[in-house]
């Protein structure tokens, strides 16, 4: 039972909710102390075999002593074993992951490439990066691409870049099945998604490529890296050498077999982009640890839900059952709140230790922007996504939060929310 100034907090969380109540101000209610940016540290093994790497200075993934098979190409097979893929190519970012996977589709200047209007800069970054221009697609009330203005919109485009914005996956049966019809080729961004499943498929594998991060915000840190992971053997051969390969390519080996390059050495840019095996030696015994640290992961959102749950004027999102989510940050919507009101939650609850994101603000800050501030991209207005994104609150759910954190995490924004909702309620009277 926790405890918190010698009373029972569990029993008095009607009162705290109840800005009425004297105690709602009283100097010692509850703050939250922890960092929403502080991950946990590499494990052990992972240090070990860092150590290792740098005392022999191999640190090139071509760089390899007779017999010995670098960390890079080893992690690149254990990653395709674990999402059930024929190929991977490990790299230096999510960003390279996507541009890589961009480019062996055949996208290039001038093309105009379908993605979710809800994600973040890296991914019409990566579009831009090959010259190509973003196409929005309006999301849905719980996160998700919507399939509708996809439908609408299919013709426009020979790629969608999907974004698992936050961790959230569409129905991917009916957008496969939409795409497919269309003759639109799918890359999945799966920076929040590694780990995670649709209907027991694993994010990733239903697009012709699945592209991942292993950058410190995300399931598995590394500082920054990337994989792509892909069934076709001729786009991953190109992959492969567009990410600097040489002509070493026959050192991956969950690459194509040899025949795949045949024409492709040829005919593909080096656009160096590689993972290193200093970085990949880290990621091996992190990979393997992920199916708890998801259950970890997923406790923490799971007591998050818990403690918002029928909150007058606060919308949750809805997991669908055929999900399977890695819940790295938490979300939930103040629908049609007024800027003000949802400024003032975010800045009662940053009084008391608790780091909200809001998408709704006019101008991009820190990690946090939106499709109309990328303005390299034009858009037209989408008002769908305008009118949730308004009232659209984010926070980060790093595994250092205990449960009890997130209980209490859970309290503050559950009271803040009631008293600025009460008030806006008592003001309308
Ligand atoms: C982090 C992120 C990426 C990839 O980012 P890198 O920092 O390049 O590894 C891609 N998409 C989304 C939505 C992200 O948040």
């Amino acid at each position: 039972m926790p405890v918190f100034d010698g009373c029972d907090i569990s029993a008095s969380r009607d009162v705290i909710d109840d800005p009425m109540d004297p105690a709602h101000n009283h100097p010692m209610r509850e703050t939250f102390k922890g960092s929403f940016t502080q991950q946990e540290p590499i494990p052990e093994e992972g240090i070990a075999a860092a150590l290792a790497v740098m005392q022999h200075g191999r640190l090139h993934r071509y760089n390899t002593a007779p017999g010995e098979v670098a960390e890079a190409a080893l992690l690149e097979e254990e990653f395709a074993a674990q999402v059930g893929a024929k190929y991977c190519l490990a790299v230096a970012s999510g960003g390279v992951a996507m541009t890589t996977a961009l480019r062996a589709c055949g996208v290039g200047p001038g093309d105009a490439v379908l993605t979710n209007a809800f994600t973040l800069a890296p991914v019409p970054g990566a579009i831009a990066a090959v010259g190509a221009t973003p196409i929005f697609v309006e999301v849905t009330q719980d996160l998700t691409i919507d399939l509708h203005d996809l439908a609408a919109k299919i013709g426009q485009a020979r790629v969608l870049l999907l974004s698992h914005m936050r961790g959230h996956i569409c129905d991917m049966e009916a957008l496969m099945r939409l795409c497919d019809g269309a003759g639109v080729t799918v890359i999945e961004d799966c920076a929040h998604t590694m780990g995670a499943a649709w209907n027991g498929t694993p994010s990733g594998r239903f697009g012709k490529f699945g592209c991942y991060s292993t950058q410190t915000y995300k399931h598995v840190n590394s500082g920054e890296g990337g994989f792509a992971v892909s069934d076709d053997a001729e786009a991953m051969a190109r992959a492969i050498v567009l990410s600097g390969s040489y002509m070493l390519y026959d050192r991956h080996r969950a690459g194509p077999p040899p025949e795949a390059y045949a024409q492709v050495k040829y005919e593909t840019p080096n656009i160096s982009g590689r993972m290193d095996n200093l970085r990949a030696a880290i990621l091996r015994p992190q990979l393997r640890a992920l199916p708890e640290q998801a259950a970890r992961w997923n406790a923490r959102y799971r007591v998050m839900e818990a403690g918002l749950r029928d909150r007058p004027g606060l919308r949750l999102i809805q997991r669908p059952a055929a999900e399977a989510f890695v819940a790295s940050s938490f979300q939930f919507v103040l629908p049609d709140w007024s800027a003000e009101a949802v400024q003032d939650v975010l800045a009662r609850c940053l009084d008391r230790g608790v780091e909200l994101k809001w998408f709704g603000a006019a101008e991009p800050k820190g990690f946090t922007s939106r499709y109309d501030s990328w303005r390299y991209a034009p858009s037209a207005p989408l008002p769908q996504t305008d009118r949730l994104l308004a009232g659209l609150v984010d926070m980060r759910l790093p595994l250092t939060f205990s449960l009890e954190d997130c209980e209490l995490i859970a309290r503050i924004i559950r009271a803040e929310v009631g008293a600025v909702w009460q008030a806006r309620a008592q003001a309308a009277e």
